[in-house]
């Protein structure tokens, strides 16, 4: 049984967090940018290059064997993590961003035709709507935008009228990162599986707050990153169900991706070497599975009631100043979006900056959605679990500070 989510135990273990920011101690929300290490995480980076740094699946020396061994462990962490059927159905990509691009440049590139739809949510993230416009431009296909409602919920009517046969592919996100809405994927997915469709998951959010089981979802694709997920930046995962993924062109070429080369012909690996050309992020791949298994370790039920109770105080404690108002709230997010009218999100933000609060302002990498609001940006306060009151209280007094002063 694992020990009751206990905030005191969780903040210590991490040391950016213990850092002034303009002569005060820093308060960070802007976890749903990239979240903060624990030492764990850090410490299995540094073991790696001062032990027994060496290449993967090349050489015959012990490091190498060793690192070798690491490097498949982590695969099968990840596996176990969002339950998949088999190690290699998990890819190591840089990132969410590549792991939809390399989607998008075999799978989609390969299958589809003049007059074909990739459904897209208008919620998403630019990674997960500019790689099917570059491939629809390639292939004649057509992005068509899956309307969201005013409550920054998906228009499932609307996604209902949009697939049909000629509908070949459907990406939306698991959680997304403006408003933290959740989409309904697994309704999404049984419906465009019913079409015919394949379903391309982007997990980037909500591999963070959720229990992921691909299976029992039925994704073909999920993809996330590491470094929302409390492990390094450059380290990311392409789960794809075993049987999409090995009729997939390769897309990269180089070394181990290839079984023989010669200037006649070249034959290709088999999974999941063909889509890891290169040499891989190695200390990523070990520090991601360091961080899986350390969450893993922790009460995660806990920590998101942990997150939502800090969440309710954030949204309480700032409820009353003039013209503020919460972007499209859902229930249950582990952040949320606001602005305050007649005051630039950008100017707010320096405010608090200047006062050692770290969040986020801007358009979230999210022009579609901003554009659909009518707004040119939030501001953005994203929780983990390493947040506390203390945090909150600062923030609810900096906000009032900042709006009093504009
Ligand atoms: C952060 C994010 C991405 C992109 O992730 P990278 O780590 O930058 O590749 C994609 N989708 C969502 C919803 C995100 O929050």
């Amino acid at each position: 049984m694992t020990a009751q989510f206990d905030i005191n135990q969780i903040r210590p273990q991490f040391p950016a967090l213990h850092q002034d920011c303009n002569d005060q101690p820093l308060v960070y929300l802007d976890s749903a940018a990239t979240a903060q290490k624990p030492q764990v995480v850090i410490e299995t980076i540094r073991q790696y290059y001062s032990g027994h740094n060496a290449n993967v699946h090349r050489g015959s020396h012990s490091l190498t064997a060793t690192a070798t061994a690491q490097f498949e462990r982590a695969r099968n962490t990840v596996q176990q993590f969002i339950n998949a059927r088999f190690s290699n159905e998990i890819i190591w990509t840089r990132g969410a961003t590549e792991a939809l691009n390399l989607i998008a440049q075999t799978y989609a590139r390969q299958n589809l035709q003049v007059g074909d739809e990739i459904l897209v949510s208008e919620l998403e993230h630019h990674a997960n709507i500019v790689p099917w416009q570059i491939v629809a431009e390639q292939t004649g296909a057509k992005v068509v935008k899956i309307p969201m409602k005013p409550d920054c919920t998906l228009d499932m009517d609307a996604f209902h009228q949009c697939l049909t046969d000629n509908t070949k592919i459907v990406a939306v996100a698991h959680i997304t990162n403006v408003t933290g809405t959740r989409n309904p994927i697994e309704q999404i997915i049984a419906d465009a599986h019913q079409q015919g469709a394949v379903v391309v998951v982007d997990g980037a959010q909500g591999i963070v707050h959720e229990t992921v089981d691909v299976q029992a979802m039925d994704a073909d694709f999920y993809v996330f990153s590491g470094h929302k997920l409390y492990a390094p930046t450059g380290i990311g995962v392409l789960y794809g169900k075993q049987a999409i993924l090995e009729a997939m062109p390769p897309w990269h070429g180089g070394g181990k991706m290839v079984e023989k080369v010669s200037f006649a012909g070249t034959t290709f690996s088999g999974l999941p070497g063909k889509f890891e050309a290169g040499t891989p992020n190695v200390a990523g791949s070990l520090a991601l599975a360091t961080a899986i298994d350390w969450l893993q370790s922790l009460d995660r039920e806990g920590a998101e009631q942990h997150i939502q109770r800090l969440r309710q105080k954030a949204i309480d404690g700032i409820a009353e100043i003039e013209g503020l108002r919460i972007v499209g709230l859902q229930a249950n997010a582990s952040l949320f979006s606001f602005i305050v009218e007649g005051v630039h999100h950008q100017d707010i933000a320096t405010l608090l900056d200047q006062q050692g609060i770290a969040l986020r302002a801007g358009h979230h990498c999210a022009h579609p959605m901003l554009d659909a609001l009518g707004l040119t940006g939030t501001l953005r306060v994203s929780l983990a679990l390493y947040n506390t009151e203390q945090d909150i209280e600062r923030f609810i007094a900096a906000l009032h500070k900042a709006c009093s002063l504009l």
